[in-house]
């Protein structure tokens, strides 16, 4: 946990969010900026700056869980399939440096993303 970062804040229910589901390890919230009508981020308790970070610190028991919160919010959460990111790092396009899953439905997804 870190005091300053913000997603460990909304975990903590220090900054309001739109909460979908909460697990002891992860919270599933909306996105205040969404970019499909369905617009999910999965977070993991732990602080951890991206996924290449966690599948090196986390046990592969933590991961797993991890990953059935962010595919069980992607088939609850949208009826016509949905897309699944994760920015990593610059190059990546990543903007708040604490472990998130975009998860994305409602409309029908363009490829290859920009
Ligand atoms: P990234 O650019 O790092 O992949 O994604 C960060 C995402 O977090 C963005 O889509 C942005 O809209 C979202 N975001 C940033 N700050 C907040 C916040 O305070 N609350 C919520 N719900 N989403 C946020
Ligand atoms: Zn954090």
């Amino acid at each position: 946990m870190s005091d300053t970062c913000i997603f460990c804040r909304i975990f903590r229910g220090e900054i309001p969010a739109e909460e979908v589901r909460r697990t002891p390890e992860s919270l599933v919230f909306r996105d205040t900026n969404p970019h499909a009508p369905t617009h999910l981020l999965v977070i993991p308790k732990r602080h951890v700056s991206d996924l290449g970070t966690f599948v090196a610190e986390a046990p592969a028991e933590e991961i797993g869980d991890f990953l059935k919160v962010v595919g069980e919010a992607g088939r609850s959460e949208t009826t016509g399939g949905y897309r699944v990111v994760s920015n990593e790092g610059a190059d990546g396009g990543q903007t708040v440096h604490h472990l998130h899953f975009h998860v994305m439905g409602g409309r029908k997804m363009a490829w290859p993303p920009g």
